[in-house]
């Protein structure tokens, strides 16, 4: 678990908007986050890169299964793969997976 998520859990700390004003992209245009090609995929992770609560928003995205953009620094593919792999890694232990 990161520190990030340690010291601020947005899944518990209520909105999205309540937050976000914390990140880096609280002063870019939202339209930036909701790409249409890979190109500006790009560009959105690379705000991210640059944001303090990249973990917290990460995990944010997958707990209200948010399908599209990109959050925390991944892209809709990315956030699909995590769910996956927690799933399968939940099957395999026997335990329930965080936002699977
Ligand atoms: S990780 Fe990215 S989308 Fe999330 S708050 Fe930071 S800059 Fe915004």
């Amino acid at each position: 678990m990161s520190t990030q998520l340690l010291e601020f859990n947005p899944t518990i700390e209520g909105t999205a908007s309540a937050w976000m004003s914390r990140g880096a992209c609280a002063q870019s245009d939202p339209n930036v986050f909701f790409p249409h090609d890979g190109v500006g995929v790009e560009i959105a992770k690379a705000i991210c890169s640059d944001c303090r609560i990249t973990g917290p928003c990460l995990e944010y995205a997958l707990a209200h299964r948010i399908e599209h953009g990109v959050w925390g620094g991944c892209s809709e593919r990315q956030r699909r793969r995590i769910l996956r792999d927690r799933r399968a890694a939940a099957r395999e232990t026997g335990l329930v997976a965080v936002a699977a």
